[in-house]
């Protein structure tokens, strides 16, 4: 069956699909308005309709109670939706919304066509734990695709602008898009991608920017209106989702131009104000400072004092905004690269797709010409048919971006009530993690089954205290018998290069391995995923 390949940057704000051609040029493949950036806004019509995109910005604008906004924020996390009588999730949401994107690009020059299998690859923030990850998974599952790799968005970030082959050097990724900002450590060596060290904030974009300029703009008009007029139109929703609107155009336009107005309806015509560059920067410096302080969080965690950085990419629609590439300029002092950042991640993820899909091929091909060759005695020449492969992003070596760790009981506490967190892998660790075993004591005797409990880090500083980690993984080793207080519990913790995490649990004074029965919190269940997948296949979804 024939079957397209896709890279998805499945943004906060925004998302984008891209595919590489035969020839083996990356391209954008169209929304429904013939336009490269998706907003990832969903508006649910009254006949249930999922609205995905500009159209429906508008319309949840209006009507925000239908409309979800943001939703790649509360991906990992239990957050129902109760809209026009259907409950969503944030993985329904974000299949609904990656539905529109495949189908808008079906048809067209490039995307897939009408009933094609289409696999993709789908990007993340770096910094995603593991419950974001599994639910971005299933959003893709939800949606009818074949997700071949969940991508960090750097890696694809670094990709795209071409620096993960030829030559070995050390990268930092700047990713500032409509809610989140992102840095990222990268190292290449001879094409191998490691990440060193990731670090971000989910709530911090040009959302925030927006709002900043919106607060401005209002204080502005409070100057040269009467208040109760100014207070009578900002109460009304429509004139507000106008402001903000022209806000975020004006936004944009200032990082062009140094100075812009803004104008506005009022009962008795129009009035204006002007707002300048250096107004804005001024009213988001604390903003633009947490940035600073976060990449200095992230060079340490890299061991890297900021003058082993050979290049500095800037990714994500934001970071267009000038005063952000003057601060990097001078703590690095050399100039980063601005190369398409609404599309860098998106054009990424399709060259990895393409590497992904290719290799496997070649392997394929491998194989097969492996096979005839030994039938006939002759040397199996597999090395040199995937030694030749055309220039892809090479193996990436992803980190855990979090540390992750069992829960445990303090015996030494004579309460037996506190509990701490024992940390067996840090943050930033190359994955796969393979077989990393820690032994744990049982508590009293005759204990008959051992909760296990996974925690990961849930802040950027690593600490003990259960508050500080959020669990990720919940389960019960049952079946244990006649074991003496302080028994031996081996456990043993997994996790592969897509952040899946496998907890295994042993007791071996039996010798026997005891199944743990664990689930990902926040990720839904068989009975939930069908019911999930019946509702997103039988909403009507458009652009
Ligand atoms: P992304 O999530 O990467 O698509 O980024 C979207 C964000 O980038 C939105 O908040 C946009 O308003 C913002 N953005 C796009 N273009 C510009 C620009 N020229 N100047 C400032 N912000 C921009």
């Amino acid at each position: 069956m024939s079957h397209r390949v896709i890279g998805i940057d499945l943004g906060t704000t925004n998302s984008v699909v891209a595919t590489v051609d035969d020839s083996g040029v990356v391209a954008i493949l169209p929304n429904a308005d013939g336009g490269q950036i998706t907003p990832s806004v969903v508006y649910f019509e009254a006949d249930g309709t999922a609205l995905v995109g500009t159209e429906a910005v508008r319309d949840a604008a209006f009507d925000p109670d239908n409309g979800v906004r943001l939703v790649k924020r509360y991906m990992g996390s239990e957050f129902p939706l109760d809209i026009r009588g259907q409950q969503h999730t944030p993985e329904s949401i974000s299949a609904l919304i990656l539905r529109q994107l495949v189908s808008a690009a079906t048809g067209t020059g490039g995307g897939p066509a009408q009933d094609e299998k289409v696999s993709a690859v789908i990007t993340v923030p770096a910094y995603f734990g593991m419950a974001e990850r599994e639910a971005t998974h299933q959003a893709g599952v939800l949606a009818g695709l074949d997700v071949l790799e969940l991508l960090d968005e750097p890696v694809a970030a670094a990709t795209h602008y071409g620096l993960t082959t030829g030559g070995n050097r050390t990268i930092l990724v700047y990713d500032l898009g409509g809610g989140t900002f992102d840095t990222t450590v990268l190292r290449i060596v001879d094409g191998a991608v490691r990440v060193l060290a990731t670090d971000g904030h989910h709530e911090l974009g040009g959302a925030d920017v927006d709002r900043r300029l919106l607060d401005l703009v209002t204080e502005r008009f409070g100057e040269i209106l009467p208040s109760e007029e100014l207070d009578d139109l900002i109460d009304d929703q429509a004139w507000l989702a106008d402001l903000a609107l022209d806000v975020e155009a004006a936004k944009k336009d200032l990082s062009k131009v140094t100075s812009r107005e803004i104008s506005v309806r009022t009962p008795r015509g129009r009035a204006a104000v002007t707002i300048d560059r250096a107004d804005l920067d001024a009213a988001c410096s604390d903003l633009y400072q947490t940035t600073s302080e976060i990449i200095e969080r992230v060079l340490r965690a890299a061991g890297n004092s900021g003058n082993h950085i050979d290049e500095i990419i800037m990714v994500g629609g934001s970071s267009r905004i000038p005063v952000l590439g003057q601060r990097l300029a001078d703590l690095f002092g050399k100039v980063p690269q601005l190369i398409d950042p609404d599309l860098a991640v998106a054009k990424g993820a399709a060259l990895r797709a393409h590497h992904l899909v290719g290799s496997a091929q070649m392997s394929a091909l491998t194989a097969r010409h492996a096979a005839s060759h030994s039938r006939g005695g002759g040397p199996a020449a597999s090395a040199g048919w995937l030694r030749g492969l055309p220039g892809g992003p090479g193996a990436i070596t992803p980190v855990t971006p979090r540390a992750v760790g069992i829960r445990i009981e303090d015996s030494n506490d004579p309460e037996g009530k506190r509990a701490f967190i024992a940390h067996m892998v840090t943050a930033n660790t190359p994955l796969p993690v393979d077989q990393t075993e820690h032994r744990f004591g049982t508590i009293v005797p005759n204990q008959g089954s051992v909760r296990i409990q996974v925690y990961e880090q849930s802040g950027a500083v690593l600490s003990p205290e259960v508050e500080h980690n959020r669990r990720v993984l919940d389960g019960e080793l049952t079946g244990l018998s006649k074991l003496p207080a302080g028994a031996v519990i081996q456990v043993t913790l997994r996790i592969s290069v897509d952040g899946r995490l496998t907890v295994i649990a042993h007791e071996p004074r039996s010798r026997k391995e005891l199944t743990l029965e664990a689930f990902v919190e926040g990720v839904i269940d068989a009975a939930e995923t069908e019911r999930l997948a019946k509702m997103v296949s039988q909403t009507r979804v458009r652009g």
